[in-house]
């Protein structure tokens, strides 16, 4: 299996060449594919499976290839998770992912003053990675909007219930289009996780490694 006959595009193929991953792990070769066609996803993943390319991937090929002009304050792919700490890591890995590419992505989370976020934020950002309760205050100040939105990711979602998230992110979902690709990731799957999925999730592909 190659990353190129999975149906990704030459500068990401370049990058992935870079960066010297040969052989795409068994959650990209399932999810990147799938992610490309547009459907929804459901995966059972630990960290250190390759999961964040496994999304990252064809959600950067998408939006370039969509071409779409962020409009201001907009998103245009959010990727909601539990801590700043894996929202600095996840924005490290989709910057290296897109460097050939010509998106914008950024990290908000709290913790850390929102006025240069705010300002970050009026430019547009195609794919924002964000902490659940800093980016419900940047939506109530209007910083963020979410008309543009076409992809929500969920990275470890049961660590985004278990910190107790819930009421956010039952205020953000409401604020996003109803149209639009789901991708939910999880190490555990409780009742709860089950319960967000089946509210968020549209005939998902089940992916577990
Ligand atoms: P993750 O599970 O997304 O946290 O990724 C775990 C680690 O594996 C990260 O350090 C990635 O840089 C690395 N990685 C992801 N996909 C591949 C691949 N196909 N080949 C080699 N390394 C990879």
């Amino acid at each position: 299996m190659t990353f190129a006959s999975l149906g990704l595009i030459d500068p990401l193929l370049r990058t992935l060449e870079a960066l010297d991953y040969s052989t795409p792990t068994p959650v990209q070769t399932e999810a990147i594919p799938a992610v490309l066609k547009g459907r929804d996803l459901l995966a059972a993943a630990q960290t250190g499976t390759g999961k964040t390319a496994g999304f990252a991937l064809p959600l950067l090929q998408k939006l370039t290839m969509e071409g779409a002009q962020v409009a201001s304050n907009s998103v245009r792919a959010l990727v909601l998770v539990p801590t700043r700490e894996l929202a600095e890591q996840v924005q490290q890995s989709i910057q290296q992912y897109g460097q050939n590419l010509p998106l914008r992505s950024y990290a908000v989370y709290g913790g850390v003053s929102i006025n240069p976020q705010m300002l970050k934020l009026r430019k547009g950002i195609d794919l924002l990675v964000a902490t659940p309760g800093r980016l419900l205050d940047l939506y109530r100040q209007n910083a963020v909007r979410f008309d543009q939105l076409q992809a929500l990711v969920l990275d470890e979602a049961d660590r985004m219930l278990d910190l107790g998230f819930a009421k956010e992110l039952d205020e953000l979902f409401c604020a996003l289009p109803k149209k639009r690709q789901t991708l939910l990731f999880s190490a555990t799957f409780s009742d709860a996780v089950r319960q967000m999925a089946g509210e968020l999730l549209r005939n998902p592909l089940s992916i577990e490694v």
